[in-house]
């Protein structure tokens, strides 16, 4: 059991719990930041950030991570590896296991957990995940100078993966369950003008060929003219099917938001597993969950927005309802201790 009991620990480091450490650190609730498992959270596998306010040239994503954990530091946040596995959220205080084997017990929790890149299913997958296949070109990128790489996904992480490959591979091809790009125009348009990335439509991919020796060599990809192939298949339609040869896989179908340690608690969620915060009695937002003294930041939230000017903004809401809370049950505890006196 980790020593006293903390004021309010925040799990996830990311822009959301960087943002409420700040606040909070700075309100004096010293606040403890749980790191989890990707540190720094998504921005640390992007280049450059061109959209948060107040860079007009643009910042790259791990140094506005590593500006925004020093800031925090600044003010007295403390920072401490390890994930929430399981938390009791029903007595006072909260008890938290983490994948460190410690157990944390606090008065407020912030859940900044952020959402985990999608894997598509396709056969062979996890074996060669790492090696040739990825979920993050940024970091894995410069490993495919001279290949064929695919990129599974019609979204803005799919056309930014793409782009972001042209500096390596030898040729880019995004592949698409279906023939309209769900990615914002000005991301599809820069990656359907570029000269080096192709399009396969209603495309999907099925088998990875390789081994963890030879890396990722090739790829089973099925087609059918209305989309969705696999779909068509597993319902018995005849799709059309193609085994070509590449040196790379990466994957840009989204992300799943890291809730599984609140399943159970308290704390609602939608079908999808993302919190749904609570409004306030005038149906105004708040950081708020269904569980008194939780609070929620960030993508773990956010299936819509997900940008990280977004996940800042409720980082602060949700150290701000924070303090209020903490606040609340001082005084409360203040109240009860003058009335036995
Ligand atoms: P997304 O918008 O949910 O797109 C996921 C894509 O993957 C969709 O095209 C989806 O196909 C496809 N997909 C999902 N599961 C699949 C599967 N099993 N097999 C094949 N394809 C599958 O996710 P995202 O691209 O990560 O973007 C998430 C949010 O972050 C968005 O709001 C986006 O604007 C934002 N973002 C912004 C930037 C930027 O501005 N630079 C960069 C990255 C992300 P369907 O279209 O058929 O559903």
């Amino acid at each position: 059991m980790h020593g006293d009991v903390q004021n309010l620990v925040i799990a996830g480091s990311g822009v959301a719990g960087l943002s409420a450490a700040v606040y909070a650190a700075r309100a004096d609730l010293d606040p403890l930041v749980l790191e989890g498992d990707e540190p720094g959270g998504q921005l640390t596998l992007t280049t450059d950030v061109e959209n948060f306010l107040g860079f007009p040239e643009g910042v790259g994503g791990m140094e506005l991570i590593q500006r925004g954990k020093q800031q925090a530091e600044r003010f007295g946040a403390t920072f401490e590896h390890g994930r929430i596995d399981a938390a009791d959220l029903e007595g006072r205080p909260f008890e938290l296991s983490l994948s460190t084997g410690e157990t944390i017990r606090t008065r407020a929790l912030v859940v900044a957990t952020g959402a985990s890149a999608r894997w598509v299913g396709a056969e062979n997958e996890e074996a060669l995940m790492g090696y040739g296949l990825s979920t993050c070109a940024t970091c894995d990128g410069a490993f495919h100078r001279g290949d064929d790489v695919l990129v599974i996904g019609g979204g803005d992480s799919a056309m930014e993966e793409a782009l972001f490959l042209t500096r390596f591979a030898d040729s880019v091809t995004v592949v698409h369950r279906r023939e309209e790009l769900r990615a914002s125009e000005i991301m599809a348009e820069r990656a359907l003008d570029h000269e080096d990335i192709e399009f396969r439509w209603n495309t999907e991919l099925q088998t990875i060929h390789g081994s963890q020796e030879e890396g990722v060599t090739g790829a089973t990809l099925v087609s059918h003219p209305d989309g969705y192939p696999k779909e068509k298949a597993a319902d018995g339609v005849d799709v059309e099917t193609e085994t070509v040869d590449i040196g790379g896989v990466f994957y840009g179908v989204g992300h799943t938001p890291n809730t599984g340690f609140l399943e159970g608690t308290g704390v609602e969620l939608d079908a999808d597993g993302y919190i749904l915060p609570e409004t306030d009695e005038n149906g105004r937002p708040t950081a708020e969950t269904g569980v008194d003294g939780v609070f929620a930041a960030g993508d773990v939230a956010d299936p819509n927005y997900r940008q990280a000017i977004t996940s800042a903004g409720t980082g602060s809401m949700a150290a701000l309802d924070a303090e209020d809370y903490l606040e609340s049950i001082e005084e409360s505890a203040e109240q009860t201790l003058q009335a036995t006196v």
